[in-house]
Parts: C-alpha cells; sequence; structure tokens
C-alpha cells in the first residue's frame, strides 16, 4: 500500500488540507469533546461533494483510518482519528428551503442552528437536536430526538433523500425511490454506510412555541417523575416536554441565593396555537410548586439555543443512555438516588418522550428498531476539569448501573459511550442482521469503521 501524498491530495481537492506542520491543525484536530485528543494525518475540510469522494478514495487506496466530522459532537469522538484522515464537513454547512414543497436540504456539515435560521423565516421546522451547535448529519443518522419528536417524529422520520458518498467512492442518492436499501439503514444505521454530503428532510408549520425550563424542589422529583410518566403517555402531540436534573446556573430567573442548587426541572415546548401555550403548560404548574422559570412563547431556533452556554465545546464528556419502556417505580426510585447527586452545572440527565408520531413509524421501516420504547434516557457526563474526570465518569457509571436494570437493554446509538461497543446489537434489536447485509453491501472492507460500527 502506497503512503498518502499531502501534496497530490491537495491538488485533487478545493478545500483545505491541513497537516501537523500546518498552522490551524492543533486548532482542526480537536473536536467537541476535550478529553479526546487524536493526531490525524490530515483533516480535509470538505469544499464539496467531489472533495469528499477524494478523501474517501485516499483513505481507502491508502488503507488509512477514515473519520467523518460532521457537528464534531460525538461523544466517544469520532469525528477524528490517529494517523488517518479526518473529513470534516464543517464547511459545508448550507441550508436550503422550499416552502412551495415544505422540504429543506441540508449539506452534510450544517448545525441544527444553521437549519433552524433557515427554516424559521418560512415558519417551518423539523425535528432537531436541543442544542443548536450539534451537527444534522450526525444527530439524524443516529435517529433524532428532540422537542418535536411526539409531534413530527424522530429526525431521520422526516428524511425525503440523501446524498452519499460511498466506500467504493460512488455518489448515490438514498431515497424511497432509489437505493432503497441504503435509504433504510441511513435511516439510524448512523456513519456506517457513507458520507452524506446533503440530507432533504420533510418540514412542518413550526414558528414560535410556547415553553422553557421550570425547576422544582428536589424534594418533588418522585412526584414530578410519576405525573411525567402518566401525562406524556396521553399528552397531545404538539407537546414536546423532559424532565432534567439539573444544577441552577446563574441566571437572573432563578433566585440569586439558589444559584449553584439541584433541581429537578422540566422543559416543554408547546409547538401548537401559541394563545393555547399557559393552559397546555397549566399540568406542570400543578404537579408541584415552580420554584423559578422562564416560560412564555419565543422563536422555536431559540429555545433551540437555549442551552448552548452550558455546554461550551471544550468540556470533557462521559455520556450513558438506555432505552426505556415503562418509568417503573424502581425505576423512578433510582432516580431519585442518583440524580441529586449531579455533580457540576454543565451535566445532567434527560428523560426524553419517545412515543407519539414516532410511534407511528414501524420497528422495521427504518434501521430504528425501538418503536415501542417511549423513554430514551441519557446521563450526561460534561464537565471542565480534567483532574475530575474520574469523579464524574464514576457518578456516570453508577447511576447507569443503578437504572439498568429498569431499562432497556438497547440504548440510543448517538448517547452511547466508546466504551459501548457491546452493546451495538442490543441497540438494533431485530434490525441488526439486515443492517449488517446492507453494510456488506456498500462497505464491505468497514472503512467507515469509527462509529457504532456494524460489522460487514
Ligand atoms: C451537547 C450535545 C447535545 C446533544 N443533543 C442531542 C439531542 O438533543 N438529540 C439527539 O438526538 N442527540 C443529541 N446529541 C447526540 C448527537 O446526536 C450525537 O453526538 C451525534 O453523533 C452528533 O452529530 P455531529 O454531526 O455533531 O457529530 P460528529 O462528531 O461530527 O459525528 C458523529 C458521527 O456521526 C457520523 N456522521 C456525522 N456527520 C456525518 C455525515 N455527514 N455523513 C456520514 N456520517 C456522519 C459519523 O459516524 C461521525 O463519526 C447531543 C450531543 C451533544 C454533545
Amino acid at each position: 500500500m502506497s503512503t498518502l501524498s499531502v501534496e497530490e491530495l491537495r491538488t485533487k481537492v478545493r478545500g483545505d488540507v491541513i497537516s501537523a506542520d500546518d498552522e490551524g491543525y492543533e486548532e482542526a484536530r480537536h473536536v467537541y469533546n476535550a478529553m479526546i485528543d487524536r493526531r490525524p494525518l490530515v483533516i480535509l475540510r470538505a469544499a464539496n461533494a467531489g472533495d469528499v469522494i477524494a478523501g474517501v478514495n485516499a483513505a481507502r487506496d491508502h488503507d488509512l483510518d477514515l473519520a467523518i466530522r460532521g457537528g464534531g459532537h460525538s461523544v466517544p469522538g469520532f469525528g477524528t482519528c490517529d494517523g488517518g484522515i479526518v473529513i470534516d464537513l464543517s464547511g459545508m454547512r448550507g441550508v436550503r428551503v422550499d416552502p412551495a414543497t415544505s422540504t429543506a436540504r441540508a449539506e452534510g456539515g450544517a448545525t441544527w442552528g444553521d437549519f433552524n435560521a433557515a427554516t424559521y423565516p418560512f415558519g417551518l421546522a423539523t425535528t432537531g437536536g436541543i442544542i443548536s451547535t450539534t451537527g444534522v448529519a450526525g444527530l439524524t443518522l443516529g435517529g433524532g430526538i428532540g422537542y418535536l419528536t411526539r409531534g413530527s417524529g424522530l429526525s431521520l422520520d422526516n428524511l425525503v433523500s440523501l446524498d452519499v458518498v460511498t466506500a467504493d467512492g460512488r455518489f448515490l442518492v438514498a431515497s424511497e425511490r432509489e437505493n432503497q436499501d441504503l435509504f433504510w439503514a441511513l435511516r439510524g444505521g448512523g456513519g456506517n454506510f457513507g458520507v452524506v454530503t446533503s440530507l432533504e428532510f420533510r418540514l412542518h408549520p413550526v414558528k414560535d412555541i410556547y415553553g422553557g425550563p421550570m425547576f422544582y424542589e428536589l424534594s418533588e422529583v418522585g412526584n414530578v417523575l410519576r405525573f411525567f410518566r402518566e401525562y406524556i403517555a396521553g399528552a397531545p402531540e404538539q407537546m414536546g416536554a423532559f424532565p432534567a436534573f439539573q444544577i441552577a446556573p446563574p441566571l437572573p430567573f432563578i433566585p440569586e441565593d439558589r444559584h449553584g442548587d439541584t433541581f429537578i426541572a422540566m422543559v416543554a415546548c408547546w409547538a401548537g396555537d401559541l394563545e393555547k401555550g399557559e393552559s397546555a403548560l397549566k399540568p406542570f404548574h400543578e404537579v408541584a410548586p415552580v420554584v423559578a422559570e422562564h416560560v412564555g412563547p419565543m422563536p422555536y431556533p431559540a429555545l433551540n439555543s437555549a442551552f448552548d452556554g452550558l455546554v461550551p465545546p471544550g468540556l470533557q464528556h462521559y455520556w450513558k443512555a438506555s432505552f426505556v419502556n415503562e418509568l417503573t417505580d424502581e425505576a423512578i426510585t433510582a432516580h431519585e438516588a442518583n440524580g441529586p447527586d449531579v455533580p457540576v452545572v454543565n451535566s445532567t440527565v434527560h428523560i426524553y418522550p419517545i412515543n407519539g408520531a414516532a410511534h407511528g413509524v414501524a420497528s422495521d421501516a427504518t434501521a430504528f428498531a425501538y418503536r415501542d420504547a417511549n423513554f430514551a434516557t441519557v446521563i450526561a457526563g460534561m464537565w471542565p476539569e480534567p483532574s475530575d474526570n474520574e469523579a464524574n465518569t464514576a457518578w456516570v457509571r453508577n447511576y447507569y448501573e443503578a437504572i439498568a436494570p429498569h431499562s432497556e437493554e438497547g440504548g440510543y446509538i448517538n448517547f452511547m459511550a466508546g466504551d459501548d461497543q457491546a452493546r451495538i446489537k442490543a441497540n438494533y434489536k431485530g434490525n441488526y442482521e439486515r443492517l449488517a447485509d446492507i453494510k456488506r453491501t456498500y462497505d464491505p472492507g468497514n472503512l467507515f469503521h469509527l462509529n457504532q460500527n456494524i460489522k460487514p
């Protein structure tokens, strides 16, 4: 196998090829999770699909590791590697909205901030993540859970088509009409099948929403979680809401003497008629006294970036996750025991409902198998100091051990840690074998292996 000539690669692409000798290498090699410290041979900042083809061919022909980076948020750091090629799509962030068909096409490096800013003026949106800096592609290829899941399904349920560069360097369109097997696998199979250079989504009429966070005393954890379990099972699908353990940040809407205290919070997003927002949120005000809140009408993109400040780039990350069919009393007891110990203001635990429209899709209609699960729980450890790594990862692990007996075996691949590869089959349940078959068709050499890997 010949050695890659960086100079030659530079002549083949429009975007920058950054190697260790170049200014900007330090910045370019880092990803969002500061715990990840890898040194790629080159970072190819793709300018277009042609650059992506060149990068894929170079990695394959020179037998180099290949990492794909969209928004860079992968907690296990799949968007970088040691000694190989990183195809960084952060220069491809365009979003084009077509109001006539209520669709939008996003390039493979767009973030949800890019996407929501583009669709908002048209009064349209689709399900995306709750932090605006997360990548559209990485989030959607694994599932896509957010405020609009109950009304509009997972992000991947809204995909119309994708442009993909496969391991053999071909450029394919995957949709209900073309390369249907690839289209099926891309909707949940993560980055296993190729580099997605653009994604076309169905949009829904959502502009301003009514919602925001509400904080309750920790003594109310049991009440709030038991209420949430019953309420969300039958709540109108325009209601997106999730409970969270959260240390109060020093924000003006929280009484100053409570800054730094831990609360059980509820974040709500009513995406129905604005006039009905206040009454839609009434159950959240009745379940327990609200100590502090920042609730009202706001643009949907504002809620989608409201918590960005809590999770700046450069934190250490260690996460664990599982799907939950039934939030049992035993599970709630385990949350009561562990959630209040959330160590720092950046860390949190979210229990996202994935019922409603996400249940309207059959388990084998897309690669995302857990259509019978009601919740996706994530214990998101995020903290600034590397010296606190041991204590913080221990909190995540112990919490996970406590809820695991009350959860499903599988979890949401996008919330998984790097040490969760043994759970991959469980994450896909009955869909795993079909995914492995399609992997054999499109990537028999497992070029795309830096991900929650499906072995060919
Ligand atoms: C702060 C934070 C908040 C989050 N919030 C949510 C949330 O609300 N809802 C939710 O569902 N998830 C959420 N996640 C999880 C998120 O979905 C995953 O971390 C996801 O992998 C991020 O995608 P990315 O493009 O930003 O990351 P990257 O690190 O760039 O990509 C991760 C992996 O996805 C694949 N990938 C990315 N882009 C492409 C592409 N263009 N083509 C092919 N493969 C690609 C690759 O395998 C890549 O290694 C959050 C994560 C973080 C860190």
